[in-house]
């Protein structure tokens, strides 16, 4: 599929969710999903809060009755990012969602039921001002769309969410955000390519059920890479069955490995070998946590030895090379200091507290 990377995602139509807009040049952002009771206010505003300072910048809640719908009010108050209210099958949870200021409803009309339904909430949605996302799923493609392409299929999905962004047109709105979701990931690749220059509105991109923290991961990041790198897609999720925070880690590291984004540091560190004298993996996954609170565009290497490790840190901003119970800390190749191992740590943070950025 030859492109320009840019312009499919900047062609995209604008559209705003609360004070923030997606779209066009608005950069992509980051998404997830709490797994709490909405209808449980200090739970759910919790793990929200604890997105935001991980990163999240959109956040959805499931509602599945009136009492989730009702809590949403009480939810934005004590939150700094765009609510988007989840809904399938009752269109009164939708209208009830956006009448509690929920930024942003994702439904699939095709679950909500009759026409005069899904005009119900459209009509709140334009007397509102909430975009709509408009989902379509692997897992409930209508048998029409099955049988039409022998099977569940990229070209069956492209076809329904279309077929639901024009139920939604036809009713004169257009501030829509459209989600194909498969849990294969080449057919939600294809999927995106196919649908990418159908439609001008945004495209939120994920690959759905991708599963636990590695496979999720995995799955993750070659359909997210394999859709962004072709210019395709405006917000991202990365879903992964464990705690949400994990998601937006993960996608701050793929929107920076891809170029996306800038800003945050970044780790590398050695796989480990036959050399290594010191408890990397340990020193390895927190220096991880450490150098992620920290806004400097940098990369941080954490080597096993010093017979490699200077060298193969000389890429890097900063580095930490192991060696028998002590180690050395690396700043732009050259090596600084030595300390014992169990002040490796310390010594980093002070070099990040004292980095001119
Ligand atoms: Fe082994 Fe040293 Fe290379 Fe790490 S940096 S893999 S310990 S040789």
């Amino acid at each position: 599929m030859e492109q320009n990377t840019k312009q499919i995602r900047e062609l995209t139509k604008e559209i705003r969710i609360g004070d923030r807009v997606i779209g066009g040049s608005y950069p992509i952002l980051i998404q997830s999903m709490t797994n709490t009771k909405t209808q449980d206010v200090d739970a759910t505003v919790e793990q929200i809060l604890r997105l935001e300072d991980a990163g999240c910048e959109i956040v959805r809640c499931t509602v599945p009755d009136m009492e989730a719908a009702k809590a949403i009010g009480e939810i934005k108050k004590r939150i700094h990012i765009p609510l988007v209210a989840d809904i399938h099958f009752d269109y009164r949870l939708a209208i009830a969602a956006m009448e509690n200021g929920a930024d942003k409803i994702r439904i699939n009309p095709g679950n909500i039921g009759s026409d005069e339904r899904v005009r119900a909430v459209v009509e709140k949605a334009k007397e509102y001002h909430v975009p709509i996302r408009v989902g379509v799923n692997s897992g409930s493609l209508e048998k029409k769309y099955i049988e039409k392409y022998n099977g569940v299929t990229a070209e069956g999905l492209v076809e329904s969410a279309l077929e639901k962004v024009a139920m939604i047109e036809q009713f004169g709105y257009d501030q829509l955000v459209i989600s194909i979701k498969s849990s294969d990931v080449m057919m939600c690749v294809k999927a995106h390519e196919l649908i990418a220059d159908k439609t001008p509105y945004p495209l939120h991109v994920g690959i759905t059920e991708a599963g636990t923290i590695i496979s999720g991961n995995i799955k993750s990041s070659i359909g997210l890479a394999l859709i962004l790198n072709q210019g395709i897609g405006n917000t991202i999720r990365v879903s992964l069955t464990g705690d949400p925070v994990e998601e937006i880690r993960s996608a701050k590291i793929i929107l920076k490995t891809l170029g996306i984004r800038k800003g945050g540091a970044e780790i590398v560190s050695c796989p480990t070998c036959g050399r290594t004298q010191i408890d990397l993996i340990r020193l390895a996954n927190e220096a991880e946590t450490l150098v992620s609170r920290y806004p400097y565009d940098i990369k941080v290497a954490v080597m096993g030895c010093v017979v490699n490790g200077p060298g193969e840190a000389k890429e890097a901003d900063l580095g930490i090379a192991g060696g028998l119970g002590c180690g050395v800390i690396i700043k732009k190749g050259e090596i600084i200091r030595k300390l014992p191992e169990e002040e490796l740590l310390a010594g980093l943070k002070e070099e990040l507290d004292n980095w001119q950025a």
